[in-house]
């Protein structure tokens, strides 16, 4: 029951930050809630104005005989933007931000200039006809004209801009063209789908019985009335994909609309193809490469009903959908589903309290689920449903685990093990394709001395600087490159150098051993300009190379029918993460790697080569055994009360003055010190202050407090109180805090 309303007037984007505070009504203590639309007295003339509640308080911000009142709450239906703005109070509280942080989270970006139309010029005459009033115009030395001609003769239609502006036209000589009916003028609307020129071809899948079965389950719950989370486990290749069309099919048969979230690295061509020849027009996507403008555009599509389903990566989770029955997250295991700024929300949560306010269901689907999801299945939260089998019952691979320790005890000082050299020869031989993955970047290019064991950081980040072939150190976070030094700038000693293999490095002992083998490598560097990425997916489709050495991009979601044979060269490398995912993320690699050999017609085998063969990670990856993993992780979980056994709040302060971020910290775990001693917080367990993992980065000191709780509700709380004591302080002007929940990728 809060006495006082935050308003805002206009969501368009510049004014977001501009809210006015106006009195409740009596009346209306009861009703109001944020996202509500309201109707406010506004400006001199108290005109009657609309605004949306977005925040509510018990203390006014001025002076309450000047505040205004609200008139009342607004009559003709909810729009959209309400449950949009209720969600961004909800994201608020539950991952702490400002108002504004996450009101711009949920709210796309209005461009300044509004809706465009825009102007496109086609011809209207045929090829012969054409040809020939282009010879007419050039005999009368009609230039301008006959320049036009050609260019439209060329492609057809051009935007009009173009041809003022670029091609150098008058708007005289295009009218008079228009008037002689060599070309007409239409106008379009700006934004257009940005799926280009996809053809819809109607193939329809037939699914089979156990596809049929989860389909039927979740259609029927949904007739039924009944709204719920759903976690789809199936190994890659059961066709979760194709139950995923068949279930929107259905859902946009009865008038609502579905979000599909992918992370963007598998949002390929192929993928949305799929998508499309079902759905055609009615289904959008968004990726990062677009521009806030086209963003936006999209948005509006969806808003105006033109769309049924939005495909896209977290952001994509706030399509203004109004009639929306279905989220569906695909790899919902994947760490790019939690926000790395404030608010640090994770889309599987906001999708679920999305659902809820939208009356709405949510599907989850992966091969090797989170520990949480598959927690809150087993709970009872979630309704666990199963696709055991490949389609065509494509028998999983055969993986064999090579001990690294062991080969070098055998003097084999290659990354290559004998077994991986052996199943390589022969593949080579049969014309069978090889991928070859190393599971992380940076970490496998440290230079470091081996005189003193002097490791090369970047002096703005406090992270090991990459080797890369043209002899520079670069720094990953920040961009920071210095070349690479002949000595050891600690101990002066000569054997400095990067001798753990990189991709690049793999791709050169790999050309070596198989001087005949094609190889291509796919990493940061050779992914950095456009259309990289899928350029070299497409090369490796069409067989124009026999191995592919690459990062974690090369194991996500593609499928390659001539790959039977996968390498995962160091399997540890992802095990000693400095936080509890470690041997998650570990057997969830493993096993997307092995997910990619043998999808066609020969069957796959896969080497895991480590140093660890015997962590339970490793071995448990190597027989595909997500059950026995799941319960050796969550009986870890459960004794380090690591999520979901339990909750984090992780706070950072973040300074470019060391001293500044590191008093900061401490006041906070002071305060919460103090809280503790008066018999407040039981059950809360405090760690640090300590540095962060990234302990500088860009010139910014870092420190952070970690805390464990077994109610979420309580860190919540404890963050409230925090904020409120941080905006009452001046120590904190010149620092940013930020916080936590269950972190999952770290500060
Ligand atoms: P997932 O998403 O689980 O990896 P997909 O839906 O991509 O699986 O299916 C894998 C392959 O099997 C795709 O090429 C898909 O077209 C095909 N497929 C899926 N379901 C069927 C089916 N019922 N009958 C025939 N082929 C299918
Ligand atoms: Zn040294
Ligand atoms: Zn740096």
């Amino acid at each position: 029951m809060a006495l006082y309303a935050n308003i805002i007037i206009d969501i368009s984007h510049e004014k977001l930050d501009k809210t006015f505070q106006y009195k409740v009504p009596e009346r209306l203590r009861e009703e109001l809630a944020i996202g509500m639309q309201v109707e406010v007295p506004f400006g001199n003339g108290n005109r009657r104005n609309t605004g949306y509640v977005v925040e509510l308080s018990d203390t006014p911000e001025y002076d309450i005989s000047r505040m205004k009142e609200i008139a009342g709450v607004a009559k003709d239906g909810i729009p959209i933007e309400s449950q949009l703005i209720a969600l961004a109070g909800w994201m608020r509280k539950n991952y702490g931000a400002t108002m504004n942080q996450a009101l711009k989270t949920v709210l796309p970006i209005k461009r300044k200039t509004g809706e465009k139309k825009q102007r496109m010029i086609r011809l209207l005459l045929e090829r012969e006809q054409a040809k020939e009033t282009l010879q007419m115009f050039e005999k009368k030395h009609h230039t301008a004209r006959a320049r036009l001609l050609s260019n439209l003769m060329e492609q057809s239609p051009l935007p009009y801009e173009m041809v003022t502006k670029k091609l150098h036209m008058t708007a005289a000589v295009i009218r008079k063209m228009e008037e002689m009916e060599i070309l007409c003028i239409e106008e379009k609307r700006a934004y257009r789908s940005p799926l280009g020129e996809m053809k819809q071809s109607g193939g329809r899948i037939v699914l089979n019985q156990q596809q049929q079965r989860v389909m039927e389950r979740i259609c029927n719950d949904f007739s039924a009335g009944e709204r719920k989370t759903y976690l789809l486990r199936g190994v890659t290749g059961s066709g979760k994909t194709a139950v995923y069309i068949e279930i929107i099919s259905r859902l946009v048969e009865n008038g609502r609309q579905a979000i599909v979230l992918i992370p963007e690295i598998a949002l390929t061509y192929q993928t949305v193809l799929r998508f499309y020849q079902r759905f055609g027009e009615r289904v959008s996507i968004l990726n990062s490469k677009m521009s806030a403008g086209e963003r936006y555009d999209q948005f509006e599509r969806a808003k105006n009903g033109e769309l049924d389903v939005m495909i896209g990566p977290r952001s994509a989770l706030f399509t203004p959908f109004s009639k929306l029955g279905m989220i569906i997250i695909d790899e919902e295991h994947e760490t790019s589903y939690k926000s790395e700024t404030m608010p640090r929300y994770h889309a599987r949560e906001t999708a679920i309290e999305r659902a809820r306010m939208a009356d709405a269901s949510v599907l989850l689907g992966s091969a090797t689920p989170s520990v949480e999801s598959f927690y809150h299945a087993k709970t009872g939260a979630y309704v666990l449903l199963e696709l055991e089998k490949r389609i065509e019952e494509k028998p999983l691979p055969t993986c064999y685990t090579v001990d690294l320790r062991e080969e070098l005890r055998q003097g084999n000082r290659s990354i290559l093990s004998e077994k991986l050299q052996q199943l390589m020869e022969q593949r080579l031989n049969s014309h069978q394709q090889i991928m070859l993955f190393i599971n992380r970047r940076g970490l496998a290019g440290f230079v470091s001395c081996r005189a003193c064991g002097h490791v090369m950081k970047c002096p703005h980040c406090d992270v090991s600087l990459s080797y890369h072939n043209n002899g520079n150190l670069v720094c990953h976070y920040c961009g920071y490159m210095e070349r690479a030094p002949k000595v050891c700038p600690q101990c002066g000693s000569k054997y400095i150098g990067g001798f753990k293999a990189g991709t690049q490095k793999i791709e050169e002992i790999v050309r070596k051993r198989f001087p005949e083998a094609r190889v291509l490598r796919m990493d940061f560097d050779t992914t950095r300009n456009k259309d990289g990425y899928e350029k070299i997916l497409s090369s490796f489709a069409n067989q124009e190379a026999d191995v592919l050495v690459g990062t974690q991009m090369i194991v996500k979601g593609h499928d390659f029918p001539n790959v039977t044979l996968v390498g995962v060269l160091a399997a540890d490398l992802s095990l000693h993460v400095s936080d509890y995912h470690g041997p998650e993320r570990t057997f969830q690699l493993i096993t997307q790697a092995a997910g990619r050999a043998g999808r066609g017609k020969f069957p796959g085998e896969v080497v895991i080569q480590t140093y660890s063969p015997e962590h339970y990670a490793i071995a448990l990856a190597g027989k595909q055994d997500y059950e026995k993993f799941y319960e050796a992780e969550i009986a870890c979980r459960a004794l380090m009360r690591y999520p979901p056994c339990g909750h984090m709040l992780v706070m950072m302060t973040a300074s470019t003055d060391e001293m500044t971020a590191m008093l900061c910290i401490e006041l906070l775990a002071k305060k919460i010190q103090q809280a503790q001693e008066r018999g407040k917080l039981s059950g809360l367990q405090m760690i640090g202050p300590a540095d962060a993992a990234v302990a500088k980065l860009k010139d910014v000191y870092r420190r952070v407090l970690y805390f464990k709780h077994p109610e979420y509700e309580t860190l919540v709380q404890m963050k409230d109180v925090l904020e409120q004591f941080i905006c009452r302080h001046r120590e904190f002007r010149n620092v940013t805090v930020q916080f936590d929940f269950d972190p999952v990728n770290g500060f």
